[in-house]
């Protein structure tokens, strides 16, 4: 149970999938074979600590559903996990797939250990052994579920685990697919870093591209000019606010967990970044204002208001005095289903978690389809692309007379990279589930918020597929 509920996290994903699901046609026993975890493994293994002494670890490894293959999810370490956190943050993986068309199951795992207690050496035997047990049950595999890193896990982690399954499957030609979020030199993809806050950026100016949706914000169409404030300068925020910037937003506010600042005229993530680098704050960032207190921040009027540090941080608590117009949800759940109710009231556009992070498991899947296919994005068609390109660029400057300058020619003639292809595929899937969802929700003015509109979406897709399958004929 969390604190301020009576019901649990894995309920709380129950009763947002209930309040869609009444908004579909399915049969009962679809719905209920949709919202049920199919295989739940948990597991316990002894470590032996550097210290000499045994530890007996708590693992989890939930995979939701197998209405697509593999499931997908990641691994988290933290000394908070629990069955219900991994049925429901598996549950969550299912829709969140389904909504941008990425064809996995959802799944997600958890060892529930602090990592900064342990050494290397200690998390290293941890995560090699956890995936040895994973194999011998058939829960890993790049065709039964592939994890990827999550809160307390990295790249590192993602090391051992293909490292682990490979040395225990010799002659695997795909094992390099049981896991995503690798390395680049361990089958990576490029990309994947600011996969999450680019998708953010994708999505919220997709919605801003929506002159009826913004004609009822109040807003005008377009990023550019629009005010920004960020909560949390880690990956996924300082990210999102890069790209805002770039494309011609103003990031008037940042907040981080020791102090905010604001400062009209607009704010550069990567100075104040380096600022936090070097005096371990934001504070006192030359020319900008400090906040009283961080959550001041939050209610900051803006037009564009992105949460991008942790879950709850908007509740029935402060909702009622948020002032931005638009909520874009980069964290997982930090505005509650109270806070969904007050936004409500007050015309606050909240642009789901589910899908508006999923840049970081579309990304994942680009990394699983480049090791199934064994190449490197744009491998093949970069120089015969640029060669193509040549050509058409002399003829046409030989027909009309003129000569573009260099910096034209260049982006005239560059063939496509690894990032070029990856950060185009996310573009497309951003775009293209951002439609979709709003189409759901103008289809049916009793769908009561954008976050329903998800959960119909996805729910109408994953019970699509199990009736494709024909197991409820
Ligand atoms: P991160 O650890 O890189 O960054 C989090 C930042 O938030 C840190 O800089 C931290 O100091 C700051 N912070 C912590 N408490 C704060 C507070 N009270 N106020 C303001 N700032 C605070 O983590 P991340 O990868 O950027 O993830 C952020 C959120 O996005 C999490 O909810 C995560 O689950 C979610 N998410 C991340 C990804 C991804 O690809 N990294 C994908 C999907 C969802």
């Amino acid at each position: 149970m969390s604190a301020q509920n009576d019901y649990s996290f894995f309920q709380s994903v129950e009763k947002s999938f209930d309040k869609a699901a009444k908004f579909t046609k399915w049969d009962p026993g679809i719905l209920e074979q949709i919202k049920a975890c199919n295989s739940v493994y948990q597991m316990r293994f002894p470590v032996k600590r550097d210290n000499g002494s045994i530890e007996v670890i708590e693992a989890y490894r939930v995979q939701h559903s197998q209405h697509k293959s593999p499931c997908k999810g990641g691994i988290r370490f933290s000394d908070e996990v629990n069955q219900d956190e991994v049925m429901a943050l598996a549950s969550l993986m299912t829709y969140k797939c389904a909504i941008v068309n990425v064809p996995f199951g959802g799944a997600k795992g958890g060892i529930k250990i602090n990592p900064h207690k342990y050494s290397v050496y200690e998390l290293e035997k941890i995560t090699r052994r956890y995936t040895s047990e994973l194999v011998k049950k058939n829960f890993i595999g790049p065709g039964i579920d592939v994890p990827a890193p999550d809160y307390g896990t990295g790249e590192k982690e993602m090391a051992w685990i293909v490292d682990t399954y490979a040395s225990l499957k010799p002659g695997d030609i795909d094992a390099a697919g049981c896991v995503t979020g690798k390395p680049i030199t361990q089958g990576g993809v490029r990309g994947r870093k600011e996969a999450t806050g680019m998708g953010v950026f994708f999505g919220i100016r997709e919605v801003c591209n929506m002159p009826d949706v913004m004609a009822k914000q109040g807003l005008t169409t377009g990023v550019e000019g629009k005010t920004v404030v960020v909560q949390g300068l880690g990956n996924v925020g300082y990210h999102s606010a890069k790209f805002f910037r770039e494309n011609g937003a103003k990031v008037i506010a940042i907040a981080e967990h020791n102090g905010a600042i604001y400062n009209l005229a607009g704010l550069n993530e990567e100075e104040v970044f380096q600022h936090k680098l070097k005096t371990g704050n934001v504070l006192n960032f030359p020319g900008a204002t400090n906040f009283n207190k961080t959550t001041d921040a939050l209610e900051f009027e803006c037009d564009i208001l992105i949460p991008a540090a942790l879950e709850n941080v908007i509740n029935a608590g402060n909702a009622a005095r948020v002032k931005a117009k638009i909520i874009g949800e980069a964290a997982n759940g930090p505005c509650t289903p109270e806070a969904d109710e007050i936004f409500a009231q007050k015309g606050i556009l909240c642009v789901p978690d589910m899908y508006l992070n999923a840049g970081g498991v579309t990304v994942s899947y680009f990394e699983w389809l480049k090791n199934l296919s064994h190449v490197r994005y744009g491998r093949m068609e970069k120089r015969f692309t640029e060669n193509m390109n040549t050509r058409i660029l002399t003829q046409i400057e030989e027909l009309s007379g003129k000569q573009v300058n260099e910096t034209e020619r260049k982006l005239i003639m560059h063939g496509a990279d690894e990032h070029d292809l990856v950060h185009s595929g996310l573009e497309e899937t951003m775009i293209n589930a951002t439609r979709e969802i709003v189409e759901v929700w103008k289809s049916n003015p009793a769908i009561p918020d954008m976050r329903t509109a998800a959960y119909v979406s996805a729910i109408n897709k994953v019970a699509t597929s199990y009736a494709e399958l024909g197991i409820f004929p």
